[in-house]
């Protein structure tokens, strides 16, 4: 819930300020167009405890190969061990900006270029900023890693998803009270789902954020009010059905982007999002009563177990 300065602890304050610093100096903070424009303004903050029992619920649901923080921290901290309660999951959203949003509305099959050039640049950014984390704690005192930046973080096939990674930021940004999946299977955030996520783990004791939130998929029209679907239509390959998001059809368009992002814009990229934007879910939480109850500050019962 919604802290006053005074009443947060110093090392929180500090991270959220090292984030906020790191998005208005670092030149990698550009989507390396003419317009000379930042690719993100700002960033959402959440903290998970690595002892919060949906790491295991994740492991159990997703598959044996997803990490828990505890995991992957101590496969690249043999040096500096720590027990799941020790350590802390910070993650972030970026969310897209207006004009990069508008731009992707307006396209019906390929990304816009602003769109690619974020997936690519913004992307690289996001890189740089979990690499930024890392280093900053590390010199602070505090032992840290970036999951999705370990050589053997990998996506693996799998029977129930096609396939899925060691480590999704989408997951850890859940987890650190910070949105709730959508029928296509974007995070709903409380500025969206056109965003991108980012996390590290850390060895160091920061208050986890509630989740507003009692259902993983509290946020989205289709699954609490039976309405919306939009994200159905805005998908040019119908990988979007009421069934959910088949992410093979997915990955097969992403891939024909390669060669209309290199002829088109003329840089080597890819991307899509269509069902990012132009949807109700693109900026905002679109599900009223639990968009207010968020700005009102409320807290729901403790959510069940995700599966
Ligand atoms: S567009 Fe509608 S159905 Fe699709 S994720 Fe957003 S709220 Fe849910
Ligand atoms: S990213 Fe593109 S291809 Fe994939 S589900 Fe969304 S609209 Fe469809």
């Amino acid at each position: 819930m919604r802290m006053d300065r005074e009443q947060v602890s110093p090392d929180r304050l500090w991270i959220e300020d090292t984030i906020r610093d790191f998005i208005a100096t670092s030149p990698c903070n550009t989507m390396k167009d003419e317009s000379g424009e930042a690719a993100w303004d700002y960033a959402l903050v959440g903290f998970a405890s690595g002892a919060d029992p949906i790491w295991q619920q994740y492991k159990e649901y997703v598959g044996p190969f997803h990490w828990t923080p505890w995991e992957v921290f101590n496969q690249h901290s043999p040096e500096e061990p720590a027990a799941s309660e020790a350590l802390t999951v910070i993650s972030w959203i970026l969310p897209q900006r207006e004009r990069v949003r508008k731009a992707n509305r307006r396209v019906k099959k390929y990304p816009s270029e602003a769109w690619a050039r974020i997936r690519i640049y913004g992307e690289a950014f996001n890189a740089a900023l979990r690499r930024h984390m890392v280093k900053r704690l590390r010199e602070r005192g505090y032992m840290a890693i970036a999951p999705m930046l370990v050589p053997n973080w990998t996506v693996v096939k799998s029977e129930r998803f096609s396939y899925a990674s060691s480590w999704s930021e989408r997951h850890a940004a859940h987890a650190a009270g910070l949105g709730t999946f959508g029928l296509c299977d974007g995070l709903i955030t409380a500025k969206g789902k056109a965003m991108r996520a980012g996390s590290v783990v850390a060895k160091i004791s920061i208050q986890p954020t509630p989740r507003p939130y009692a259902d993983h998929r509290a946020y989205c029209l289709f699954f609490v009010e039976g309405t919306c679907g939009k994200c159905i239509d805005r998908c040019p390959v119908r990988a979007i059905t009421e069934r959910g998001h088949d992410k093979e059809k997915c990955r097969q368009h992403l891939v024909r982007t390669r060669k209309y992002v290199k002829d088109t814009y003329r840089f080597e990229g890819y991307g899509c999002g269509l069902c990012q934007v132009g949807v109700p879910c693109e900026a905002a939480i679109p599900v009223k009563a639990a968009r207010e109850a968020l700005e009102r500050g409320e807290l729901p019962p403790a959510p069940p177990p995700l599966a």
